[in-house]
């Protein structure tokens, strides 16, 4: 059962090395683009935090917004194809507090990026988000780890923040993930003492990946948390 199974971090850097990211989006996500205004909340100039972020171009969007953009990954090919993509220059420095770790960031400063796992890092080294863009993120997270990333996040939001969580449905027998299926129940249940919860749309994200995977359903199913 998925409970389970484990994705080892070598793997994940395998699938950027062989170049097997079915999971990136060129074109970025409709259901941000769509509920962007829920995360924002009409406020400017936020600290938004992308957990396990790959080279997601919404990272893109948000600092050309004025947003400032803090990103995860533990894939430095990722991070360096983010920038080449976007023809952004950057630094690199390594991170006092995390041996082996490695901050990118774009020169002024507004996109910062560390290659690291996620459980290395702490409000201490990043602080606390106004905002998050979870997808691709709590699915992909080892189910055996979900409440350690859960219990992590909650610590970086700050008072009055916004969590988008994109989460996906199908039979779980049929695919052993990742991503991995998180049911409504456990998402309460993970986060439901914390925040206030609201499921905002379910769309049909069914597609011929989803059918080789042996599927015959498969809905992304997109959440606004509102920490108080
Ligand atoms: N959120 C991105 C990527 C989703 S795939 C998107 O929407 O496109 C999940 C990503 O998490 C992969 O790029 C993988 O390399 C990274 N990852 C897996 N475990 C991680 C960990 N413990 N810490 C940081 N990144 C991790």
């Amino acid at each position: 059962s998925q409970k389970d199974r484990v994705v080892a971090e070598e793997e994940w850097l395998r699938k950027w090395e062989t170049g097997s990211i079915w999971f990136h989006k060129e074109r970025g996500h409709p259901l941000l683009q769509k509920y962007l205004d829920v995360l924002l909340n009409g406020r400017s100039g936020l600290r938004i935090f992308f957990p396990l972020c790959g080279k997601a171009v919404e990272m893109k969007w948000l600092a050309d917004m004025g947003h400032s953009v803090v990103g995860v990954e533990v894939s430095e090919k990722a991070l360096k194809e983010f920038f080449a993509e976007h023809s952004l220059p950057f630094c690199e420095e390594p991170v006092p507090e995390i041996s082996g770790a490695k901050k990118l960031q774009t020169t002024s400063g507004n996109i910062a990026l560390y290659c690291c796992s996620i459980y290395d890092l702490s409000s201490s080294i990043v602080g606390k988000f106004d905002g998050v863009w979870d997808r691709g993120a709590l699915v992909a997270v080892n189910p055996c780890d979900r409440q350690r990333y859960v219990s992590l996040m909650i610590t970086l939001m700050e008072k009055n923040s916004s969590y988008l969580l994109v989460t996906v449905s199908y039979d779980p027998n049929k695919h052993k993930g990742p991503p991995f299926y998180v049911p409504e129940s456990e998402i309460k249940s993970l986060f439901g003492n914390h925040c206030e919860i609201k499921c905002l749309q379910k769309v049909n994200d069914f597609s011929d990946k989803h059918r080789q995977w042996g599927l015959d359903y498969f809905l992304e199913v997109l959440y606004i948390l509102k920490f108080v």
